[in-house]
């Protein structure tokens, strides 16, 4: 604190002593203001709020033990130290005077370097008090402030909680029926696939049967023609020749049935073997059907993969001789080739015939759907489920994009590895 800015009140009845004093302070810079009894000395102090206040304890009329108690006792000079003055005072007027909250003595004879010094430590000590009260402050408003903030939390934790809480039993719950429904459908799955295989099981068995009484009818309608020509001319003739065309298609259509049941159930020997060894057998098997619609079959380069061999050739098979079936007014044109990603292998079949509209892309893949009549392109609507079933039990998936009079492209995937759910390798021929 330095001296100019430094008030000192003293309070005196004015001996030679103190106005010696006096001026060695004002002598030092400091402001000195005087009064000369207690009572105008508590009205001073109030008025001037000064930094010190130097003290006689011996005045006339109120005391300096007095005139402290007063002032010490007042919340606005309360905080200002108090050093009193004195002659030769007893130790017991000392004390009680430190006990109404003097902060010092100073005695006669007045020594100025040393009521420096003792002034200065007071000051000091004042300043840091003065510096340890703003911060106190400042810390109790950090605490209330840190109190409200850690209120804010505590209320957003409990938020938090509650919608944690909420969201748990919607998840509990959601989970629960989720385990509910898979169950469910777990259930119905199996059920389904026991029906189905019912149902095909008594498909081949119904077909299996119909072949006898169908051989019978047709070996009878032969015998009539043969052994009764001359008494069955014209329109008995020509009944006859419908029941025999009538029985073929009958014979087509079981024989197609038939391959449909098996189709996907072959536990015949999978292979690694090279896709194009497979279509070339195809090509083979359809040769005739090739050379009397002169159509064209370009094989691009095809993978090698684990496939059930009689049961791919089959696939090939029947997409080729779809595009051939269903080129239309064009010279047929089949595209084979294959694309691959990271697990699979996109196998196509490309013709440039009548195309399909896209809204039977789906129902072609399913038994008997057929989008033409017997007189206009002959067959039995299998050929398609029987692709589908076979891609399936190889692990794939198949489908077509066409478009009416552009062409038919029919993909389908095969994975680079042997899918778990298929057999392995039964038996590999020396
Ligand atoms: P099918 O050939 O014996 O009629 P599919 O199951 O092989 O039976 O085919 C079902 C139907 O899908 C066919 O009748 C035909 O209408 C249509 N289809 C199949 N392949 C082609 C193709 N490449 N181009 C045009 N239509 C086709």
């Amino acid at each position: 604190m330095c001296p100019h800015t430094t008030t000192i009140l003293i309070v005196d009845d004015s001996s030679s002593d103190f106005k010696v004093l006096s001026h060695f302070l004002k002598s030092r810079g400091f402001k000195i203001v005087v009064a000369n009894n207690g009572l105008s000395a508590i009205s001073l102090a109030q008025k001037s709020l000064p930094d010190i206040i130097l003290l006689s304890i011996m005045m006339p009329g109120m005391d300096g033990l007095e005139t402290c108690q007063r002032i010490k006792s007042h919340s606005k000079t309360h905080n200002i130290p108090i050093i009193f003055m004195t002659g030769n005072t007893d130790i017991e007027t000392k004390i009680r005077g430190f006990k109404l909250g003097a902060v010092d003595y100073i005695t006669k004879p007045f020594e100025g370097q040393e009521i420096l010094a003792r002034i200065q430590i007071q000051l000091k000590l004042k300043q840091m008090q003065h510096i340890l009260q703003r911060q106190n402050k400042q810390l109790q408003q950090e605490i209330a402030q840190r109190k409200i903030t850690e209120q804010e939390l505590r209320k957003i934790q409990a938020k938090e909680q509650d919608l944690n809480y909420k969201l748990e039993q919607k998840v509990a719950a959601r989970t629960g029926e989720l385990v509910h429904t898979t169950q469910e459908l777990e259930a119905r799955n199996q059920e389904l696939q026991r029906s189905n295989a019912e149902l095909e099981s008594f498909a081949y068995a119904v077909s299996h049967d119909l072949q006898a009484p169908l051989r019978s009818i047709k070996m009878f309608a032969q015998l009539l023609t043969q052994e009764y020509q001359e008494l069955l001319q014209g329109q008995p003739q020509e009944y006859i020749e419908y029941i025999t065309s009538s029985v073929e298609r009958m014979e087509n259509l079981i024989h197609d049935l038939l391959a449909y049941s098996r189709a996907g159930k072959n536990e015949q020997t999978w292979l690694p073997i090279s896709l194009e060894e497979l279509i070339n057998t195809s090509i083979r098997n359809l040769e005739v059907t090739i050379k009397e619609n002169q159509a064209t079959v370009n094989v691009g380069n095809l993978p090698t993969l684990m496939v059930n061999p009689t049961e791919m050739t089959q696939v090939f098979q029947n997409l080729i001789s779809n595009g051939i079936k269903f080129c239309g007014k064009q010279q047929p044109l089949i595209e084979i080739g294959a694309v691959s990603d990271e697990d699979n292998w996109q196998i196509f079949v490309k013709d440039n015939g009548i195309g399909i509209d896209s809204k039977y892309h789906q129902k072609i893949f399913q038994v008997f759907q057929r989008l033409h009549s017997e007189d206009d392109y002959p067959g039995t609507g299998i050929g398609l489920s029987i692709c589908e079933k076979i891609v399936k039990h190889h692990g794939g998936k198949i489908w077509l994009e066409s478009v009416p009079n552009q062409g038919s492209t029919f993909y389908f995937t095969l994975p680079k590895n042997l899918p778990t759910l298929q057999k392995p390798i039964l038996e590999l021929k020396q």
